[in-house]
């Protein structure tokens, strides 16, 4: 018998969680060709989350926790959760319903006939979310694909069945700035995609601002791509090349028409234009050296303060 393993990261999901067994539970007692592990990651929350996974492990021996001493965000509890598990087969779940379970049973028959090694979902529709929102996504996954050599599929949800091999492979990429979408594509293997319809939350708030997507995007950019510096290079070449031509303009107009100094107001705008660019450029390179300095420091990407897993 094949051992699935639900990797379900929770931050503050008190209220989803009984709702989430519930659903969980009725799909894995469907499937009798597989034995279940649910493996909650209490990503430092700051309600009863550990309580409630606490009492439902007395009561269901499927149920396995791992809580982290503080916040480490939703990456870090992804990655600890595949480094926990111990199934044959390993899903990624929220703990908000908003990835359907009753997939699971499709997504295990298809690892099973042996074509595929991961079995992936994206959504189709942006049902529910602010339009704004959606438009920075579409936006973003756009600059992602043009400026990255790794595929991020438009839409692609965390929630996915993997064999084993590949979660060991996504286990060796242990560096600490995670973007776990470009690190699916990164380690390749063979993934079939399942499409589905957008799923409001079932209860609890979403735990993720404008802001918090904004800096994750910038994530995504500079862990997968290092295209952003060279448009630095570029910008600097066009200025240049812009400069040169604005002196022999400047100086040619002077021969014809003699030299009435004029024109400040548009050198000063010319100064704040050219210094802004260098600061932006000077801004991407500054984002590459910090990362680099945040990964060389080696720093645990989580620490665990309690869990009843056996490993
Ligand atoms: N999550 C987490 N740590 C965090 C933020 C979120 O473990 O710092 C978990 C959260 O509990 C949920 C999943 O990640 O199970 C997705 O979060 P959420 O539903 O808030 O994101 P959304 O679906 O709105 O993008
Ligand atoms: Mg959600």
């Amino acid at each position: 018998m094949k051992k699935i393993s639900v990797v379900v990261p929770c931050y503050n999901e008190q209220e989803a969680i009984p709702y989430f067994y519930k659903e969980i539970t009725k799909v894995s007692d469907s499937m009798k060709k597989a034995e279940f592990e649910y493996l909650f990651i209490n990503d430092g929350s700051k309600d009863d989350t550990l309580k409630v996974l606490k009492e439902f492990s007395k009561k269901d021996s499927r149920v396995k926790y791992v809580s982290f001493s503080r916040n480490f965000g939703k990456e870090a509890a992804m990655y600890a959760g595949l480094k926990e598990a111990s199934g044959d087969y390993i899903a990624i779940m929220d703990a908000d319903l908003q990835d359907p379970p009753s997939l699971l049973p499709e997504m295990f028959e298809t690892l099973e006939s042996g074509e595929y090694d991961c079995v992936a979902t994206r959504r189709v529709t942006r049902k529910g979310e602010p339009k704004i929102r959606s438009f920075f996504a579409k936006l973003f996954y756009k600059i992602m694909n043009a400026i990255s050599n790794t595929e991020v599929v438009d839409g692609a949800r965390d929630f996915r069945l993997m064999t084993k091999q590949m979660v060991n492979a996504i286990l060796e990429i242990s560096e600490y700035n995670r973007f776990s979408k470009g690190i699916f594509g990164f380690v390749g293997f063979q993934t079939k995609w399942i499409e589905y319809e957008n799923i409001e939350r079932v209860a609890g708030k979403t735990k993720w601002s404008f802001w918090k997507l904004f800096l994750y995007s910038l994530e995504g950019f500079t862990a997968f791509s290092t295209k952003p510096l060279i448009l630095s290079t570029i910008v600097g070449i066009l200025f240049c090349a812009i400069a040169f031509i604005m002196v022999i303009v400047i100086i040619c107009k002077t021969f014809i028409f003699g030299d009435p100094v004029g024109g400040w107001p548009s050198l000063a705008c010319i100064i704040l234009f050219v210094g802004g660019i260098q600061l932006f450029c000077t801004g991407i390179i500054g984002q590459y050296l910090a990362k680099t300095y945040i990964e060389v420091k080696h720093r645990p990407i989580y620490i665990i303060k309690e869990k009843n897993t056996e490993k």
